[in-house]
């Protein structure tokens, strides 16, 4: 089975008479209530229209005249029948952004919870075999593809009167690509980010209820401009919620394929090293969920953690299926380890950012093994000071929430750095008692070291890795004060100080962002 929403079908079967509702086209949206989740449907479609409405009438005159509206967007796709199908049409099953040779067919194979059980964030690591080995680094990523469920799919199809016979053609390639149209949507078009005011003018022709047509019509034009952010930027309501809130619109399918934009590859960097006799491939994630429905307690999972998270929840379960995903290897341009074992160098992240470290600490580990087993060290190692000037050490100062998260990874990564020189492992935790909350405070309580370790060696580098700008903007103020304090005397100097490095791709980051 490839990965999707399917596998919620048998995460959930008490809820399967529930296909018919059209409440279930927001199964991936979860509420928060009282501290525990519960699923998206108890809250049916009755409060969503409620909220929806609320917004609208509390907000926008809907008697007001709409002003600037945008231009509706240009036809792309077509509907075709089977018999349409052009021979000379490509027909496929692919994605647009990598080409079908990039394509890895894989198996996830085992799943480890990090975090704590109950954890409302909760972090796994899970592997994944490819079918063809794959020859990456530590610092390499790779790309998923995470299909939309196959359930929201078809009460999709089924509101908008389609059955899915039919085919989709993009008029825009040459030759035109024709997809069938259960697999466009399920696994070419994001169903969740925030419809755009065109969007909205668009559905707007197909409002039959006046009510509902203005609103639309409003929400797209410059008279709704606060109602439109509340509503779809904060608020973060989708297609899905509008077709629910909005019954008597009914626009044809290829018009909303018009205007939903493709679904994204999500991105995990590999958490283990190559391996020449064997295909596995760690990673490590945690599940995203992010605030929906402004003023509401509600939350939402993200599209790729949640579906991970339910399959790693349920591997056990599964691990007589063949759960499967598409991914294709993302080579990092700069962010890799040093191979040579006298340049040291200091690894700094946050939470799931500790992925790529792992595979950097076991590659180090490997290297020096095979130093130790080799003629370089038989004659180096005869005199101590001769092996220190040989082997540099590393050091990963890690910032990790509470106590118990990641223990797996930190007695792996601990043990591997104590068999390393003169390495060592920092950790801290936001949020126990401590001094040091984040990881920023840990390099600075550590600065002598930091220092040393960075002028012991003209190549020495700095890899920082995590999720999110706070961290990154943190540890940089961090080994600037540092710099200065420890060496510069002066913030100038240790700022160009930082600037060379990166200019040199010894200061090298690889954070996430997200919009
Ligand atoms: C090169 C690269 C490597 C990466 N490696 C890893 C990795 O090893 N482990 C890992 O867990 N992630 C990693 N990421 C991030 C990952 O690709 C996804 O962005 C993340 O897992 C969320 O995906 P999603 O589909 O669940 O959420 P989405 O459905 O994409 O997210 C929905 C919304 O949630 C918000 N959001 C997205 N991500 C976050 C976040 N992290 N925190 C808070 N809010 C967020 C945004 O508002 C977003 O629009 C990496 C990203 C890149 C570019």
């Amino acid at each position: 089975m490839i990965i999707g929403g399917d596998s919620f079908v048998d995460v959930m079967p008490d809820e399967t008479e529930l296909l018919s509702l059209f409440e279930s086209l927001d199964i991936y949206d979860n509420v928060f209530e009282q501290d525990s989740i519960v699923d998206y449907w108890k809250c049916n479609s009755g409060s969503l229209s409620k909220y929806v409405w609320s917004v609208i009438d509390s907000t926008l005159d809907l008697n007001a005249s709409p002003s600037k509206l945008p231009t509706l967007p240009l036809e792309r796709y077509r509907l075709i029948s089977k018999e349409e199908v052009n021979e000379s049409s490509s027909k496929r099953d692919t994605f647009l952004c990598v080409s079908r040779e990039q394509l890895l067919d894989a198996k996830i194979s085992r799943a480890k919870l990090l975090s704590l059980t109950n954890s409302p964030k909760p972090v796994w690591h899970f592997e994944v075999e490819p079918e063809s080995p794959v020859h990456y680094s530590p610092g390499d990523a790779f790309g998923f593809f995470v299909e939309n469920d196959s359930r929201l799919v078809s009460s999709l199809l089924e509101r908008l009167k389609i059955n899915d016979t039919w085919y989709v053609e993009d008029t825009k390639s040459v030759p035109p690509v024709t997809l069938e149209v259960r697999s466009a949507l399920r696994k070419q078009f994001d169903l969740y980010s925030p419809p755009k005011k065109s969007f909205l003018l668009l559905l707007s022709e197909f409002c039959e209820n006046d009510r509902e047509k203005r609103a639309l019509v409003l929400l797209s034009s410059d008279v709704g401009r606060d109602t439109y952010r509340s509503l779809f930027i904060r608020g973060r309501v989708s297609l899905l919620n509008i077709l629910v809130t909005f019954p008597s619109c009914q626009p044809p399918l290829q018009r909303v394929l018009d205007c939903l934009p493709f679904l994204a590859p999500r991105y995990y960097s590999a958490s283990s090293c190559y391996e020449p006799c064997g295909r596995k491939i760690d990673f490590v994630f945690s599940l995203v969920h992010y605030p929906i429905f402004e003023g509401k307690k509600w939350m939402r999972r993200g599209h790729a953690t949640g579906v991970f998270d339910r399959i790693c929840s349920q591997l056990e379960k599964w691990s007589t299926h063949d759960l499967r995903v598409t991914m294709f290897h993302r080579p990092s341009l700069y962010f890799h380890p040093p191979d040579n074992l006298q340049i040291p160098y200091l690894m700094i992240c946050a939470g799931t950012g500790v992925a790529p470290f792992r595979g950097f600490i076991e590659q180090r580990r490997r290297d020096y093994k095979n130093w130790l087993s080799s003629e370089d060290s038989r004659v180096a190692t005869q005199e101590e000071p001769v092996k220190r000037t040989l082997i540099a050490p590393v050091y990963l100062f890690f910032g990790c929430r509470i106590l118990g998260e990641f223990q797996e990874y930190l007695d792996e990564m601990e043990s591997d750095l104590s068999s390393l020189p003169d390495s060592k492992l920092f950790v801290c935790y936001s949020r126990e008692n401590g001094n040091e909350k984040y990881v920023q405070d840990l390099l600075k309580k550590h600065a002598e070291q930091v220092s040393n370790l960075m002028f012991s060696h003209p190549s020495s580098c700095i890899y920082v890795c995590g999720d999110g700008a706070n961290m990154a903007k943190g540890v940089q103020e961090s080994l600037i004060d540092i710099m200065n304090e420890q060496i510069f005397g002066n913030r100038e100097d240790a700022k160009n100080f930082m600037k060379e490095l990166s200019d040199e791709k010894r200061y090298v980051q690889d954070i996430w962002f997200w919009g």
